[in-house]
C-alpha cells in the first residue's frame, strides 16, 4: 500500500520535471505553454489512474487530487480546466461505481487549487510549506468527504483500510508537490527576470550612441560595443584581445592605463576628456571609467563609457568666439525679422546710452534721429533685402537726445528656406571722426576767425573761375581789400577788438559780394572778393566790378561797434579783371595786390584797377632792389650828418643820414630807397653799415677834447630793430670802434615800436643798460599813448617836421607842439624839434620850452668834413664869442 503511494509520489515528481521542460521549451508562447501544461497535468492524472491503488473494483484511488489541486493553483483556470477535463474524461471512460466520486474529486481538487490561487494572489494566504500542507489536508479532507458518496460497503471498506493512509500520504505529497512546483516557478521567474534584465541591458548598451568598452587591468579590450564603429580607432574585431598600447598612440595609451589603474585602486568612477584620431577623424570624447563587478577571465576590469562630444565642444568654442566677437568694440544689435531688438552688447550701451533692458523688445526705429528721409530708408531696405547686407553712414539719436553719425552695417540672417529670421547690425560711432574730418576741412580751407574760405580755397575757386570765364568768354574780377591802418586798431584796442572788427568786416563784405561770389580772408587784415560771370564786354564788366568795389569801401567805412564804443576804419581796394587763361592765378593775384597797394599809396580809402603801368612800377622797384643790393656791396652808400643845436647855438651833435651815391643817378635821397630796401629785407645790412660809420666817427670825436661831448643820432628801421642780431650788432659796433655808448642815440619811429612793443622794450632796455640813448623820431604822427611812452626806456622826443612846418601861424600845429613839449617835460624827457627852417619857428619853439633844434635854419645834412669845418669855426668863434655868424651861414 505504502509502496503504491510512493509510486504516486514519484509520478508527481516526474510531473515537476515535465513541467520544468515545458516551461523552458514553450516559455516564449504563453498560451501554448499553458495548454501543454494542462495536458501534462491531465496526462499525469491519466497515468496515475492507469496505475491506481487497487482497492476495490470500480473504485480508483490515486494522487490525481494532488495533481489537479496544483494544476489549479500553479496553472490557473486554463491549465486547471484542461487538466481537469482530461482527467475527468479518462475517469468517466474507466467507469465503475466510483466514477462519479472520482470525477467530483477531480473537480473539487482543481477548484480548491483555483481558490487557493485566488486567496494567495490577494495576499490572504502565502505559499510556504506549512500553507501547502494545510492546503493538502483541506484538499484531501474534501476528497474524503466525497468518498462518502461511494456505495455503502465500498465506502466503509475505504474508510477502514484507506482513508487514513490516503490523508497521511497525499496531504504531505500535495505539500511536497507544491513546494517543488513553487521552486520551479521561482526558478523560472528568476530566469525570466534575469533574461529580461540582460536583454534590457543589452538593448540599452546598443541603443547608446557612444562606446562601451570593457577593459582589463592591463588595458586589454575585453568587450567593445559601439553603434558607430567609425568612432573607434580600429574595427571591433581588430580590437578585442589587443592592448591599448597596441592600437593607440603611446601617450594616449599611458593616460588611459593610468586612469584604469586609478579607478581600480580607488574603486570609484573617474571621468576623462580626450581627443583621439578615430576612423572618422579627430574627435573629442568624454569618458567615464567604472570598476566592473564581475571579473572577466578572473582579472580586474573596468567598464569604460565614452561619449563623442566633438560637436558640443566645437559648438561651445564657436559660442565662446561668437560671444567674444559680440562683445567687441563695435556696438551690436540682433533683431528678429520685425526689427525688434533681441540682444545688444556693451559697446551698444556705450554708444547709444541705452542699457540692454531699455531696448530689448523694442523696434530699432526708436534709435533713429529723424534726420533721414523716407527715401533713404527705402533704399536701405531695398538693398538689405536684395543683397542680404547694407553698409553706410546713418545719423541716429542717443538716449540723451544728441544725434550722432554712425557707420552701420546690417546683415540679414536667413533660415534654410531663405526666410529672414534675424538681422545683425554692427555700429561704430564716427562722430569723432566726422568732427575731425570737418575740423580738418575747416582748418584746411577756412579761416577760423571769420569762417571765410582761406587762401587755399580761394586759389582753388579762382582756378575754377578762370576756366569758367574761358568757356563763357565773360569777365571776372579779383578784388584785394586791405583795411587801412588796421595794425593801429589792433595795438590800441587790443587783439580781441581787432578780431571783432575783422569779423564784422567779413560779414559786411559777404553782404556786398552776395552768395554767388567768394569772399576769402588772406590772414591779417586782407580780404579777397572773387566775382565771376560779369559781362563779356570789358567796360561793362569794369563798371559792375567798380560798383561792387565801391560798395565794399562804403560798407567797410561804416562805424564798427567794439565793446561799447564805435570805431572808424577804412579800406583800400585793388581790382584785377580777368578773362580766359590769359593770366595765371598767381599773376592775377599779384595784379590785384599791386592795385591795392596803389590804392593805399594814393591815400587809402579808395579803389584802383590794375594798370600795366603799376607793373612797370613794380618792375622798376625790383630793379632798384637789385641795385641797392649791388650798391651795398660796392660801398655806394655814404653818410651825411645834420648838426643839432641848443638855444645858445652850441652844436650838441649830429644825426647821421644815409645817402646813396649812385654811379648813374648821382646822390639819391633816402626817401627813394629806404622803403624799397626795407621791403626787400635789405635794411638790416644797410643800417648796420651806417651804424658802423657813425660809431667810427664817434670814436674819433671822443678822442678829441673839443669834440668829445658830441653825440650822433642814428636812424633804426623796423627790420633792423627786430632782426635777431640787432642788440649784439650795436654792442659790437661800439666795442669794435671804441665809441662811447652814451654818445650814441638811436632814433626809432612810433609805428616801428608798435609792431611788437614787448620785444622792442626788451631790446631797448638791454641797450640802454649799456648807456645807449633812445629818441622817438617823428613824434606826434603815430598813435603814441601816454601809457606806452611811460613803459619805454626813452631819453628824447623828436617833434616831427610836419608840425614845425606850419609854425608859427597854425594854431592847431602850435597846440600839438605845446602838448608834445609838455608831455616830454612831464615824462622827464628831452625834446628836440626837426625841420626848423625859419627863425620864427625857432622862436616859437624856444618860447614854448623846446630848446634843441635841427633844421635847414641851422645846417643841412653835410659831409663829415663840413661838420668838422663848422666845429673849427665854432672853436674859433668861441674865441671871438660870436656864434651868430655861424647861424647865418
Ligand atoms: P628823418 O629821420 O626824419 O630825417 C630827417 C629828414 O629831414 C632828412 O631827410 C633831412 O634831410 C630832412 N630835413 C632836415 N632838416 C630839414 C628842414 O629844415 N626842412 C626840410 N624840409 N627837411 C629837413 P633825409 O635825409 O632825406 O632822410 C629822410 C628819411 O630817411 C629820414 O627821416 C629817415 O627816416 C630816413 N633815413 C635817413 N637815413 C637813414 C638811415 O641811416 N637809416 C634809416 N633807417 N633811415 C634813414
Ligand atoms: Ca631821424
Ligand atoms: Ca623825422
Amino acid at each position: 500500500m505504502i509502496l503504491e503511494l510512493v509510486k504516486t509520489a514519484v509520478l508527481l515528481l516526474s510531473l515537476c520535471l515535465l513541467q520544468g521542460i515545458n516551461t523552458r521549451l514553450l516559455g516564449h508562447h504563453p498560451h501554448a505553454a499553458r495548454i501543454s501544461a494542462g495536458v501534462i497535468y491531465g496526462g499525469i492524472c491519466v497515468i496515475g489512474m492507469m496505475t491506481p491503488i487497487n482497492f476495490s473494483p470500480g473504485v480508483i484511488v490515486d494522487g490525481r487530487s494532488a495533481v489537479l489541486a496544483m494544476a489549479g493553483f500553479f496553472g490557473g483556470p486554463l491549465v486547471g480546466s484542461v487538466a481537469m477535463l482530461i482527467a475527468a474524461a479518462y475517469r468517466t471512460l474507466l467507469g465503475g461505481t466510483g466514477a462519479l466520486t472520482g470525477v467530483s474529486i477531480i473537480c473539487s481538487s482543481m477548484l480548491l487549487g483555483l481558490a487557493y490561487r485566488a486567496a494567495a494572489s490577494k495576499g490572504w494566504v502565502s505559499r510556504g510549506p506549512s500553507q501547502f500542507l494545510i492546503f493538502g489536508v483541506i484538499v484531501h479532507l474534501v476528497a474524503l468527504l466525497l468518498f462518502a458518496g461511494l456505495p455503502a460497503e465500498q465506502r466503509s471498506a475505504f474508510f477502514e483500510a484507506l482513508a487514513l493512509p490516503y490523508l497521511l500520504v497525499l496531504a504531505p505529497a500535495t505539500a511536497l508537490l507544491g513546494m517543488l512546483l513553487q521552486d520551479l516557478d521561482n526558478r523560472i521567474q528568476t530566469e525570466r527576470a534575469l533574461a529580461g534584465s540582460e536583454a534590457r541591458l543589452r538593448a540599452i548598451a546598443h541603443a547608446m550612441p557612444d562606446l562601451v568598452l570593457v577593459l582589463d587591468e592591463d588595458g586589454r579590450y575585453v568587450e567593445v560595443i559601439s553603434q558607430n564603429e567609425r568612432l573607434l580607432v580600429a574595427d571591433i574585431n581588430g580590437l578585442i584581445g589587443k592592448r591599448m598600447h597596441d592600437v593607440l598612440p603611446a601617450q594616449d595609451a599611458d593616460r588611459f592605463l593610468e586612469l584604469i589603474r586609478r579607478t581600480l585602486d580607488e574603486d570609484s568612477p573617474k571621468s576623462i576628456e580626450y581627443n583621439l584620431q578615430t576612423l572618422a577623424g579627430p574627435r573629442t570624447f568624454e569618458g567615464r571609467c567604472q570598476v566592473l563587478e564581475t571579473r572577466p577571465e578572473d582579472r580586474p576590469a573596468v567598464l569604460f563609457l565614452a561619449r563623442d562630444i566633438s560637436e558640443r565642444v566645437a559648438a561651445e568654442q564657436e559660442r565662446r568666439i561668437a560671444a567674444i566677437a559680440f562683445e567687441s568694440q563695435q556696438g551690436m544689435i540682433i533683431t528678429d525679422a520685425d526689427t525688434v531688438m533681441l540682444r545688444v552688447n556693451n559697446a551698444f550701451t556705450d554708444i547709444t546710452g541705452y542699457r540692454e533692458a531699455e531696448v530689448i523688445g523694442k523696434k530699432t526705429r526708436m534709435l533713429g534721429s529723424g534726420r533721414h528721409s523716407l527715401a533713404f530708408y527705402q533704399a536701405m531696405w531695398d538693398e538689405l533685402l536684395g543683397t542680404g547686407t547694407w553698409q553706410g553712414e546713418v545719423w541716429n539719436r542717443r538716449k540723451n537726445g544728441e544725434t550722432y553719425p554712425q557707420a552701420l552695417s546690417i546683415n540679414a540672417v536667413r533660415d534654410e528656406r531663405g526666410q529672414v529670421t534675424h538681422y545683425v547690425a554692427a555700429l561704430t560711432d564716427i562722430s569723432l571722426r566726422k568732427s575731425t574730418e570737418e575740423e580738418i576741412r575747416t582748418l584746411a580751407f577756412f579761416d577760423h576767425l571769420t569762417q571765410l574760405p582761406n587762401r587755399r580755397l580761394l586759389m582753388d575757386r579762382l582756378g575754377q573761375a578762370l576756366a569758367l570765364s574761358a568757356r563763357s568768354s565773360r569777365y571776372g574780377a579779383l578784388m584785394f581789400i586791405d583795411l587801412d591802418d588796421f595794425r593801429n586798431i589792433n595795438d590800441l584796442l587790443g587783439h580781441h577788438n581787432g578780431d571783432v572788427l575783422l569779423q564784422q568786416a567779413a560779414k559786411r563784405l559777404c553782404g556786398v559780394a552776395g552768395e554767388s561770389n567768394t569772399v576769402a580772408r588772406f590772414g591779417g587784415d586782407e580780404f579777397v572778393v572773387l566775382v565771376d560771370e560779369l559781362d563779356g564786354d570789358e567796360d561793362a564788366a569794369r563798371q559792375v566790378a567798380e560798383n561792387i568795389g565801391m560798395r565794399a569801401l562804403a560798407a567797410l567805412k561804416a562805424p564798427y561797434t567794439l565793446e561799447g564804443h564805435t570805431q572808424q576804419s577804412s579800406a583800400s581796394v585793388g581790382i584785377a579783371l580777368f578773362r580766359d587763361h590769359e593770366r595765371s592765378v598767381e599773376e592775377l593775384m599779384k595784379q590785384a595786390d599791386l592795385s591795392m597797394n596803389e590804392a593805399k599809396h594814393r591815400g587809402k580809402n579808395r579803389l584802383c584797377f590794375y594798370d600795366p603801368v603799376m607793373q612797370e612800377t613794380v618792375t622798376a622797384r625790383l630793379r632798384l632792389e637789385e641795385e641797392i643790393r649791388l650798391g651795398t656791396e660796392a660801398g655806394e652808400f655814404l653818410v651825411l650828418y645834420q648838426p643839432q643845436y641848443d638855444q645858445r647855438g652850441t652844436m650838441l651833435g649830429v644825426e647821421a643820414l644815409v645817402r646813396w651815391q649812385h654811379p648813374k643817378r648821382g646822390f639819391v635821397s633816402p626817401d627813394q630807397f629806404i622803403h624799397v630796401a626795407e621791403r626787400a629785407g635789405l635794411m638790416p645790412a644797410l643800417g648796420l653799415h651806417v651804424l658802423n660809420i657813425a660809431c667810427d666817427q664817434l670814436a674819433k670825436w671822443a678822442r678829441r677834447p673839443s669834440t668829445q661831448t658830441l653825440s650822433i643820432a642814428v636812424n633804426i628801421s623796423a627790420q633792423q630793430l627786430y632782426s635777431d642780431a640787432f642788440v649784439e650788432q650795436v654792442l659790437d659796433a661800439l666795442t669794435r670802434s671804441g665809441a662811447p655808448a652814451d654818445r650814441l642815440t638811436l632814433e626809432l619811429t612810433e609805428s616801428l615800436l608798435l609792431d611788437d612793443m614787448e620785444e622792442a622794450i626788451e631790446r631797448m632796455s638791454r641797450l640802454r643798460a649799456r648807456g645807449i640813448r633812445f629818441s622817438i623820431d617823428d613824434f606826434g604822427t603815430g598813435y603814441s599813448s601816454l601809457s606806452y611812452l611811460q613803459r619805454l626806456p626813452l631819453d628824447q622826443l623828436k617833434i616831427d617836421r610836419s608840425f614845425v612846418k606850419n609854425l608859427p601861424d597854425s594854431t592847431s600845429g602850435l597846440a600839438i607842439v605845446k602838448a608834445v613839449i609838455a608831455l616830454a617835460h612831464a615824462l622827464d624827457l628831452k625834446v628836440i624839434a626837426e625841420g626848423v627852417e625859419l627863425e620864427a619857428q625857432r622862436g616859437v619853439l624856444n618860447d614854448n620850452g623846446c630848446h634843441h633844434f635841427q633844421g635847414f635854419l641851422f645846417a643841412r645834412p653835410m659831409q663829415i668834413e663840413a661838420v668838422e669845418a663848422l666845429l673849427q669855426v665854432r672853436d674859433a668863434e668861441a674865441a671871438g664869442s660870436n656864434t651868430a655868424a655861424i647861424i647865418g651861414a
